[in-house]
C-alpha cells in the first residue's frame, strides 16, 4: 500500500496536508520536506506516516531537506503551544523551524594572510614595512597586518595582488567554546550556597537510599573543591516513582545573588553533559552579563536574540542540536532552539511582561518555557525580585518549589526609600524635579557617585498643542496623541512610528511659534538636568535612540564603569543592570501606571518600583530612593515605602482571588479589527450573539478598544472570564466555530492570558 505523509507546513495553516511518498525515499516523523504547494514548492515538516490506498492520488513529497530532523520534544511544544494559544499550528511551527534564509546577511568571509616567500614585485617602504612583520610565517588577519606594521590595508591588498602574500580564508570563528564549570567559582554566603544545596537536590534524582546527598551533589556548593571525579548520579531504584522535574521559583531581593546562585545550577547542569537555556528580557541581555558570565565559566555562551542573522543564527542552531553548544543565553525565542539535551532553563526577571509575545502567535515565553521543562523533564528555574502573583501562588500552592534569598549579597542593605510628595514639596513652575530631588542629586554627584532619574515615558512631551487654537496633534493611523521627539525634530506614534517632522507654525490654524509641549519625556528631563547641571557627564537611555541595540549597550556597559554621573532613563534601565556607583535613584512619576484599566497595574507599577530602587546601592556604598508621588498613601506606594513586599502582595492575591482573576480564574482577549468601524464593531457584537457562555463563563463585550485605531485599523475587544477549572480554549474554539465567518478585511486575534489590555 502507498505511504501517505502529512506535511505541516509553517504558513498560518491549522493542520498538516497528505502528500504521497514516492516510492524509494523512506520518511519519519520530524523530517524537513521539500513540497509542491499550488504552483511553488515549499517546505514542511513530517507530522505523520501512515498507509493508505488513496496514497496515489495525491501530489508526492518532492525529496528530503539535508536538515536535522525536527526533534519529538519540539514537535510536541509545537503541538502543545497551537493548542493553548489557538494560534495556527502551521504559525507555531514556523517558530522552531527557521530554515537556511539566503537572504539573510551571511557572515563575512575573515581573511588571513602571511608570507609565501615570493619578494615584492615594487619594494617601496610601505611594503617592506608589511613583509618585515610578516617574515615570522605566521597567519594574521588582513587588517591586523596593516595596523601592526602601521600601513593601509591598501599596501596589503597589493602585496597580495603581487604573490608577495599569500591569502586564505579562515575558518570562521566558533559560535561558542565550551563553557569551564569550574573556571572561575566564588565562594558563596551561606545563604547562597545552601540555595544551591537546595536548588541542586531539587534538579536531580534524589540519591539513592543510603548515600549521603554530599556524594551526590557534583558540586559542594562552595565550600570547597569539586572532588576530581565526582561519580555520577547512579539511576534511582526502580520502585520508586520517576523522577518528573521540578519548576523552580528562585525569590530574592535585587543584589542576592540570585545570578550567582543559578550559575552554580547551570555549572551542575554542564557537569552532567547537558545543555542549559538562559532566558533573559531581550534588553536585559547586556555585554555585562556576557562578560559576568564568562568570568565564572571562562567564555561567553552562545547568545541568541533578533539581532543576531543569517549563517551565525544557522551555525548556533545546528551546534545546538549536535549538543556541542552546551549554554545559550537567549531571548524569548530562543525557547523553540533544537536542544539535544536540555538540563535547565532558567528564566531571569520572570515576571517581564516583555516574555509575552504580542503579534502573531501570542505566547508567553515564561509559561513555554515550563511547558518545555516539562516536555523534556528538566528542570526551570524562575529567578525574580518581584515574582508575577501566577508564579508566586503556585509556588504558594506547592506547584512550583521555592527558594528565598531574603537578604542582599555582603550585608549591603536595601535602599531607603522616602518618598516627595508633590502636593506639597511642588517643582518649580515649568519643571519637573522637585527641589528636595535636585537638592539630594547635587549631594550624591558631589560625593562622586551616580544618580539615576526614571521617567517611564519616551520622547520628549507625551502631547503637543496650539496655544492659539488649541490644535492637539493626533496620529493618523492611530489613536494615540503624537509624542515630540526632539532630538530628532519630529512628532512621532509610539503605536505604528508613524512621524511628521515638528511644523514651525500650527497646521491646524497657522500661527506661528505656538506650540508647546504637555507633560514630560525624558528628553525633556534630561533638557532640565543639563541646566541645573551643565558641567555634569550625563546620559539618557531610551530604547529608540539611533544607534540602537548596540549602542544601547555600549551605554549601559559605560552606566556600569561610572563614566557618567546622571542617568536619566526609561524603564529599559529597570532591568537586571548591575551599577555599582549608583547610590540614588530619582522615580520622576510614581503614579504613572496606577490608573490604567489594566488588572495587573498595581502588580506591574510596584515590580517596576521596586526594580528600579532596586538599582541604587549595589556596590560598596548605600543607596537610597526618591519617589515623586501625588499619593503616597495608594497602596502600591505605601508597600513601596514601609518595604512591606509580603503584605503588598499578600493583599493583592487576596484582591484577584475575590475577583476571580487569574491566575484564580482564567482570561481571554479576542480583539477584532477592521478598516471601518462599523464592520469590527459589527463584527464583534455578532461575536459576542454567538458566546452561548455555559456555566462559569462570561463574556464581556465588545468595547471600543482603549486603542481604538492602530496603523489604519479599528479595535474592539471582546473578554472571556472563566473559572478556572473551565476548558478555556475548548470553549473558544467551539465558540469561534460557531461565530460568524471572517469577511474581508476583519482579523479576529485570539490572546489567551493576555498581558496586555489596550
Ligand atoms: P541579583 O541577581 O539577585 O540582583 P546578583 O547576582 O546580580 O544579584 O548579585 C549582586 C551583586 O553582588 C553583584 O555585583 C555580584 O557580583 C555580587 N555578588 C553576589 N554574590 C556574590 C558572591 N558570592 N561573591 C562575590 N560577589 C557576589
Ligand atoms: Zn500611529
Amino acid at each position: 500500500m502507498p505511504s501517505v505523509a502529512e506535511i505541516l507546513i509553517p504558513l498560518a495553516l491549522d493542520s498538516a496536508y497528505s502528500y504521497a511518498v514516492p516510492a524509494g525515499l523512506t520518511l519519519t516523523v520530524g523530517d524537513v520536506v521539500q513540497i509542491p504547494l499550488g504552483p511553488r514548492e515549499t517546505v514542511g515538516v513530517v507530522w505523520g506516516v501512515r498507509q493508505s490506498p488513496s496514497g496515489s492520488n495525491l501530489r508526492p513529497v518532492t525529496g528530503r531537506l539535508d536538515v536535522p530532523p525536527l526533534s519529538g520534544p519540539l514537535r510536541e511544544l509545537v503541538d502543545w503551544l497551537a493548542r493553548y494559544t489557538l494560534a495556527p499550528k502551521g504559525s507555531a511551527l514556523a517558530m522552531a523551524l527557521r530554515l537556511p534564509d539566503e537572504a539573510a546577511q551571511s557572515e563575512t568571509v575573515r581573511i588571513g594572510v602571511r608570507a609565501s616567500g615570493k619578494p615584492p614585485a615594487r619594494p617601496t617602504a610601505a611594503r617592506l614595512k608589511v613583509l618585515a612583520v610578516a617574515a615570522d610565517g605566521i597567519m594574521r588577519g588582513k587588517s591586523a597586518l596593516a595596523k601592526e606594521a602601521g600601513v593601509s590595508l591598501s599596501v596589503v591588498d597589493g602585496l597580495i595582488d603581487d604573490g608577495a602574500l599569500e591569502a586564505t580564508a579562515l575558518a570562521p570563528e566558533p559560535v561558542a567554546l565550551p563553557p569551564d564549570p569550574d573556571h572561575a567559582r566564588v565562594p558563596l554566603s551561606e545563604a547562597q550556597g545552601e540555595a544551591v544545596r537546595e536548588l541542586i537536590a531539587m534538579m536531580n534524582p534524589a540519591p539513592p537510599p543510603g548515600e549521603p546527598l554530599e556524594a551526590f551533589l557534583l558540586t559542594d556548593a562552595g565550600q570547597g573543591a569539586v572532588p576530581a571525579a565526582a561519580p555520577p548520579p547512579s539511576s534511582p531504584e526502580p520502585e520508586t516513582a520517576p523522577f518528573r522535574a521540578p519548576t523552580i521559583l528562585l525569590e530574592g531581593v535585587t543584589g542576592s545573588g540570585k545570578t550567582e546562585v543559578y550559575f552554580e545550577a547551570v555549572a551542575d547542569c554542564v557537569r552532567r553533559g547537558r545543555q542549559a537555556l538562559i532566558l533573559m528580557p531581550e534588553i536585559a541581555l547586556t555585554a555585562q552579563f556576557l562578560d559576568r558570565f564568562a568570568e565564572r565559566f571562562g567564555v561567553r555562551p552562545a547568545t541568541w536574540h533578533s539581532g543576531i542573522g543569517g549563517k551565525r543564527r544557522e551555525r548556533i542552531r545546528a551546534g545546538v542540536a549536535a549538543g556541542e553548544i552546551a549554554v545559550v543565553v537567549g531571548a524569548r525565542s530562543a525557547l523553540f532552539l533544537p536542544f539535544a539535551k536540555l538540563g535547565i532553563v532558567v528564566v531571569d526577571e520572570e515576571h517581564e511582561a516583555a516574555y509575552k509575545q504580542e503579534d502573531g502567535v501570542h505566547y508567553h515565553a515564561r509559561d513555554m518555557a515550563v511547558v518545555r521543562g516539562r516536555i523534556e523533564n528538566c528542570p526551570v528555574v524562575l529567578a525574580s525580585a518581584t515574582p508575577s502573583i501566577e508564579t508566586r501562588v503556585n509556588a504558594e500552592r506547592g506547584r512550583y518549589r521555592h527558594i528565598v534569598l531574603p537578604e542582599r549579597f555582603g550585608g549591603r542593605r536595601l535602599p531607603d526609600i522616602a518618598a516627595i510628595d508633590m502636593r506639597s514639596d511642588k517643582p518649580e513652575r515649568g519643571s519637573f524635579i522637585a527641589p528636595a530631588l535636585i537638592a539630594a542629586v547635587r549631594e550624591t554627584v558631589a560625593a562622586g557617585d551616580q544618580a539615576l532619574l526614571f521617567l517611564n515615558r519616551r520622547g520628549y512631551a507625551p502631547l503637543t498643542l496650539c496655544r492659539a487654537c488649541g490644535h492637539r496633534y493626533q496620529c493618523r493611523n492611530c489613536s494615540t496623541w503624537l509624542v515630540e521627539h526632539r532630538f530628532r525634530k519630529a512628532l512621532v506614534c509610539h503605536q505604528c512610528g508613524y512621524a511628521e517632522r515638528r511644523p514651525d507654525s500650527c497646521s491646524e490654524c497657522g500661527t506661528f511659534d505656538n506650540l508647546t509641549p504637555c507633560g514630560p519625556g525624558v528628553e525633556r528631563i534630561a533638557e532640565e538636568v543639563t541646566a541645573l547641571f551643565p558641567d555634569k557627564r550625563i546620559i539618557v537611555l531610551s530604547s529608540d535612540f539611533p544607534g540602537g541595540a548596540e549602542r544601547l549597550r555600549a551605554e549601559l556597559q559605560t552606566v556600569a564603569e561610572g563614566g557618567c554621573d546622571i542617568v536619566i532613563g526609561t524603564q529599559l534601565v529597570a532591568k537586571g543592570h548591575n551599577f555599582p556607583h549608583l547610590t540614588l535613584v530619582g522615580v520622576l512619576d510614581a503614579d504613572i501606571g496606577l490608573t490604567s484599566g489594566d488588572p495587573r497595574a498595581a502588580e506591574r507599577t510596584f515590580q517596576l518600583l521596586q526594580q528600579v530602587t532596586g538599582r541604587a546601592g549595589r556596590g560598596e556604598k548605600p543607596g537610597r530612593a526618591l519617589v515623586q508621588t501625588f499619593q503616597p498613601e495608594h497602596p502600591v506606594i505605601a508597600a513601596l515605602l514601609s518595604g512591606d513586599a509580603a503584605r503588598f502582595y499578600e493583599e493583592e492575591i487576596a484582591a484577584r482571588e475575590a475577583a476571580g482573576l487569574p491566575p484564580f480564574g482564567r482570561l481571554a482577549a479576542l480583539i477584532v479589527s477592521a478598516n471601518e468601524r462599523e464592520v469590527a464593531e459589527a463584527h464583534g457584537q455578532a461575536l459576542a450573539r454567538a458566546s452561548e457562555p455555559p456555566d462559569g463563563v462570561m463574556v464581556l463585550g465588545p468595547a471600543e478598544a482603549p486603542l481604538a485605531l492602530v496603523r489604519g485599523r479599528y479595535r474592539f475587544r471582546l473578554l472571556v472570564k472563566t473559572e478556572r477549572s473551565v476548558d478555556l480554549q475548548s470553549y473558544l474554539r467551539d465558540w469561534i466555530a460557531r461565530g460568524p465567518k471572517v469577511r474581508g478585511n476583519v482579523k479576529v486575534a485570539i490572546d489567551v492570558d493576555p498581558q496586555s489590555f489596550l
